[in-house]
């Protein structure tokens, strides 16, 4: 087994004045060198809590997190503070939506991709600054000898987005979460990172987590992909085989507003009708009946009350069986 990132039964826990939200609820996943997963689902379905799990940045004071993340191997949940702060940034990077917010105004854009490269590595302050200089070339920005003295604002938000990617990739870490990290964008930008993104992992054969609401990023990018619903895992499989067959009625209600498979939609999906539950109270049951038009189909209370379970590999979590069609 070749997974670098390997996830088993992960739960996430917030403790909120209301009660405890159950933000992921027994994840698994595995996700191989060189290969990207999407994780896509709607805002409150538990991805990006996946992806801060991935990274240990869970505040533990208010958060749960159980279950196994293991990268190349090492256990890092539970891992203390000092070992994660040496994964974060080395072994494992991240990028964001907003790079206003992860970088700062007050440094240079060249400074803040040296030093994460000098404390990991040793390299001098010169070493470093070159390094940033390459760094900004490969992201694409012109003439990066030019550029790396500048500050955030006086790039564009998509020249940002391409800062943010090179000090992520800027110790050539293993395993990247990229976190909708061209939502911000416009449509011809977008496509444009997320090329970028898999050029580089072609060159450096990194394995990388793109969190999404958009399956049209997935069809760009993806070769495999979780489609999350409720912190659960409704369906995954490859790319290929969950655009072209979806199994589950939440996939095709997401896959509903895409015009043609393997077009990227330039607009945000047409959301499926309804609302997701709440994770203080989730329905028993399936957590996606109370907004499945197929219940009837499968028969009696069965949605209503015991819980379809993902099976390994290729599949859906969906009592509907085998022959399901739309
Ligand atoms: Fe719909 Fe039932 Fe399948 Fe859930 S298990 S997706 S409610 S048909
Ligand atoms: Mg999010």
């Amino acid at each position: 087994d070749d997974a670098f990132l390997s996830v088993r039964d992960l739960h996430v826990r917030f403790r909120t004045e209301d009660g405890t939200v159950h933000a992921v609820d027994g994840l698994s996943f595995d996700v191989p060198r060189g290969r990207t997963l999407g994780i896509v689902g709607e805002s409150g379905s538990g991805k990006s809590a996946t992806g801060l799990a991935v990274l240990g940045l869970h505040d533990p004071r208010t958060t749960t997190v159980t279950g196994s993340v293991r990268l190349g191997g090492q256990e890092i949940t539970g891992a203390p503070e000092p070992v994660l702060e040496k994964l974060r940034g080395n072994t494992v990077a991240m990028v964001f939506q907003d790079s206003l917010t992860a970088l700062s105004p007050y440094h240079t854009v060249g400074h803040q991709i040296a030093e994460p490269f000098r404390k990991h590595t040793g390299a001098s302050r010169r070493e470093a600054r070159q390094r940033a200089v390459d760094m900004l070339g490969k992201v694409g920005i012109p003439h990066p000898a030019l550029r790396v003295d500048d500050y955030p604002h006086q790039f564009s938000g998509g020249m940002r987005q391409r800062a943010m990617i090179a000090m992520a990739l800027v110790c050539d870490p293993q395993l990247l979460i990229a976190d909708e990290p061209t939502t911000a964008l416009d449509v011809t930008v977008q496509a444009q990172i997320l090329d970028l993104l898999k050029d580089l992992q072609q060159q450096t054969g990194t394995a990388i987590v793109l969190i999404t609401h958009d399956l049209g990023v997935v069809a760009r990018t993806a070769d495999d992909v979780l489609v999350m619903y409720a912190g659960r895992a409704a369906e995954r499989g490859t790319v290929r085989d969950v655009l072209r067959t979806p199994r589950h009625p939440y996939t095709w209600g997401l896959l509903g507003s895409m015009p043609r498979l393997w077009t990227p939609v330039d607009q945000p999906l047409t959301p499926v009708p309804g609302a997701p539950p709440s994770l203080l109270t989730p329905p028993p049951g399936c957590p996606f009946h109370p907004r499945c038009a197929h219940t009837e189909r499968v028969g009696g209370d069965r949605c209503r009350t015991e819980r379809p379970e993902l099976p390994p590999g290729r599949g859906a979590a969906c009592h509907l069986g085998e022959e399901r069609t739309r």
